[in-house]
């Protein structure tokens, strides 16, 4: 059965979000052959496969109980919806927190925008893989500027990014415009 194609996470396997094994998926109950890897912020199923991410039914399995006698169920999500841009429609968001596979990170991770839209996440990057994208490089480097860094401080850091490793970039692109785009997370 083919697996689902996600826009905003195009190649799972590649990102290292999900892993091809023989399993049994803890929401559909079905043997699948690709298990999701990444986080779910929500109750931890054993096992879930990326059908149940696509169709929003493990957003819908996983939710979580406000406890208390109200039915205020909260939706398990695979991402956090953090610094969304104004121009940024509701229902994109919705499709990358709830139907979207996540991806883990040192820290909390932030799903890139641009151009309107969310962009497309393609994985952990270090330095080596950075250097083929270099609007990425500049986004890191603007990003450290702002944040008062000494460019030397900068040049040290991006030499020490490290896609396995502390510190980690993480890999977007633009659906729009095709920039390449990335966020940092420092351990
Ligand atoms: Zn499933
Ligand atoms: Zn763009």
């Amino acid at each position: 059965m083919a697996e689902p194609t996600f826009r905003y996470h195009p190649d799972p396997l590649a990102s290292g979000s999900a892993v091809r094994t023989d399993h049994v998926c803890g929401v559909c109950r079905k043997d699948r052959q690709i298990r999701y890897r990444g986080p779910v912020y929500g109750r931890q199923p054993d096992s879930l496969c990326l059908h149940c991410i696509h169709s929003g039914a493990a957003s819908r399995a996983l939710s979580t109980s406000g406890g208390g006698d109200g039915d205020s169920e909260t939706a398990a999500v695979f991402s956090d919806a953090v610094d969304v841009p104004d121009d940024v429609p509701l229902s994109v968001v919705e499709e990358i927190t709830h139907r979207t596979p996540g991806f883990a990170g040192w820290q909390q991770e932030a799903w890139l925008y641009h151009c309107g839209d969310g962009a497309a996440f393609l994985g952990p990057a270090g330095y080596r893989e950075l250097e083929a994208h270099p609007e990425a490089i500049a986004m890191l480097r603007e990003d450290h500027r702002r944040y008062g860094w000494a460019s030397a401080d900068t040049e040290q850091f991006l030499r020490g990014l490290d896609r396995t490793g502390e510190p980690t970039a993480y890999l977007f692109r633009c659906l729009h415009c095709n920039t390449s785009l990335a966020s940092w997370d420092v351990g």
